[in-house]
This record gives C-alpha cells, structure tokens and sequence, in this order.
C-alpha cells in the first residue's frame, strides 16, 4: 500500500513541475527555429544538401513533438495540483509511489496502470 503525498512531498514537486513546465517553453522556443521551413539560400546550397537540411527539420520536428507532449503532461499534473487530484492514478486512483513522482512528476498514472497501457 503507497502512502499519500506529505505536504512538504507535494510543495517540492509542484516546484519541480513549474520549473520543468518553464524549461520545455524555452526548448519549444528554441527548436521552433530549427523546425522553421527549410531555406535554399546560396550560402547553405553545396555543402548542406537540400535533403540533409530536410532530414535535420524532420528530426528537430520530432523533438518538438516529444517537448509538446511533456510539456501537455505537465500543464494536466499542475491542473490535478490545483484541484487537489495530483498523486493519485488517473485510472485507479491508488497513491503514485513518491519515487516514481520524484523521478517524472508530471506522472499521471502508478506504474502497474501506466505498464497496462504499455
Ligand atoms: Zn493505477
């Protein structure tokens, strides 16, 4: 049986939330440029081919799926903060283990719920 969240538990991890909420809008920030249509000025022709600067979008592309992700799991665990909700499993309800909160604190399910879906 998983204890319940302390106070103190609850207060470091919203904090680890706001910062890592802050943290993924800055890398979004800085990857939309790298994600911005490919531009074929004569300067990066030649040695930057146009199908190397495509697969560097895709790939920056990918990385702003998986920052936006994050960054929504984030946004719905401050949400479950607010509402007095965060700690619990969303589909059982059962108190998440404080390790496996410490480790992703935006975790929205225990792990025997989140390896069900997996
Ligand atoms: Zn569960």
């Amino acid at each position: 049986m998983t204890e319940d969240l302390s106070a103190a538990d609850r207060d470091r991890l919203a904090d680890q939330l706001q910062a890592l909420a802050q943290q993924l809008r800055e890398a979004l920030t800085q990857s939309d440029a790298s994600a911005s249509p490919v531009e074929l000025d004569q300067a990066r022709v030649g040695r930057v081919s146009r199908g190397d600067a495509l697969q560097q979008q895709a790939m920056a592309q990918a990385g702003q799926r998986v920052l936006q992700q994050r960054l929504h799991a984030v946004h719905g665990a401050l949400q479950r903060l607010q509402q007095g909700h965060y700690g619990y499993c969303i589909d059982c309800d059962e108190p998440i283990a404080l390790a496996r909160l410490q480790r992703q604190p935006e975790a929205a399910r225990c792990i025997a719920c989140q390896s069900a879906r997996e």
